[in-house]
């Protein structure tokens, strides 16, 4: 008997046990199913993101660095030299680099510039632009300073021209002119002669221009095709693409802009 009664109280249990378990279970298993839909949906649907936010521009990776995305492709790319000069009224949009020197820059390219100088002087490098843009009356001036100085020399007005030509641009070919070009020396060096290419802030612009969209416009065995002699300290804006292509390939602007053939 006890033995029965024993059994009997846990078969009598069991039925409210179960309904209990099965209550519960039932419960349960909805529940779930929602939660993992709710999940499910909470992936798929769009939300705000990090990628949904605009960016700040990256310093650190001048791989992200594109040069005028949505804007006219090739503003950067104009070839600026003795046969196609500038018209006299070329009147690009600038701003200031430095208000200490009151140089000026291209306005649409400005931001490259000063990442690449940024990055020169967390390197500890210390770069100076000593000439951005320069006014067509401006060129003019130093043009006519070289005549004559080359004329003080005994050369005839023809022959002071052409020498004067090999170290400034006559006035509307020169790159200053289009606020694309930034001659950067070492604040510790400022001389524009060949004792710039030993600086080290030349050195880090020569291996690191094109990451910025920079490129060395005048490179030493090129002087042919730029009509202009070697200037390690001249740099003008291109835009990354071309300027990665122009420097990895060791071509000049006139090379890239106007291939052979
Ligand atoms: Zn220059």
């Amino acid at each position: 008997m006890q033995s029965r009664k024993h059994t009997r109280g846990r078969t009598a249990a069991s039925p409210l046990r179960r309904i209990r378990f099965f209550t519960i279970l039932g419960l349960l298993i909805p529940l779930s199913l929602i939660s993992v839909l709710i999940w499910a949906m909470a992936q798929i649907q769009p939300g705000p993101s990090p990628s949904g936010t605009a960016p700040a521009f990256p310093r650190d990776t001048p791989s992200l660095i594109l040069a005028g995305e949505g804007q006219e492709a090739s503003w950067q790319l104009r070839l600026v030299n003795s046969t196609h000069p500038l018209p006299g009224d070329w009147d690009p949009d600038l701003s200031v680099i430095d208000p200490i020197t009151g140089e000026k820059f291209d306005s649409r390219a400005l931001e490259y510039l000063r990442a690449m100088l940024d990055a020169m002087e967390r390197e500890g490098l210390q770069p100076l632009v000593c000439s951005g843009y320069r006014s067509y009356e401006s060129q003019v001036a130093i043009f006519q300073q070289n005549v004559e100085t080359a004329l003080c020399q005994g050369y005839t007005q023809e022959e002071a021209e052409e020498q004067a030509a090999l170290w400034v641009m006559p006035p509307g070919c020169s790159e200053h002119q289009s606020g694309l070009a930034a001659d950067i020396v070492s604040a510790e060096n400022q001389n524009l002669d060949e004792t710039q290419e030993d600086t080290p802030e030349q050195a880090w612009l020569h291996a690191h221009c094109q990451e910025y969209g920079f490129i060395l416009r005048y490179p030493q065995d090129k002087t042919e095709l730029t009509g202009v002699n070697y200037e390690p300290w001249h740099y003008r804006y291109v835009g990354e693409e071309a300027a990665r292509d122009i420097m990895s390939q060791g071509l000049c602007l006139e090379e890239y802009a106007a291939p052979p053939g």
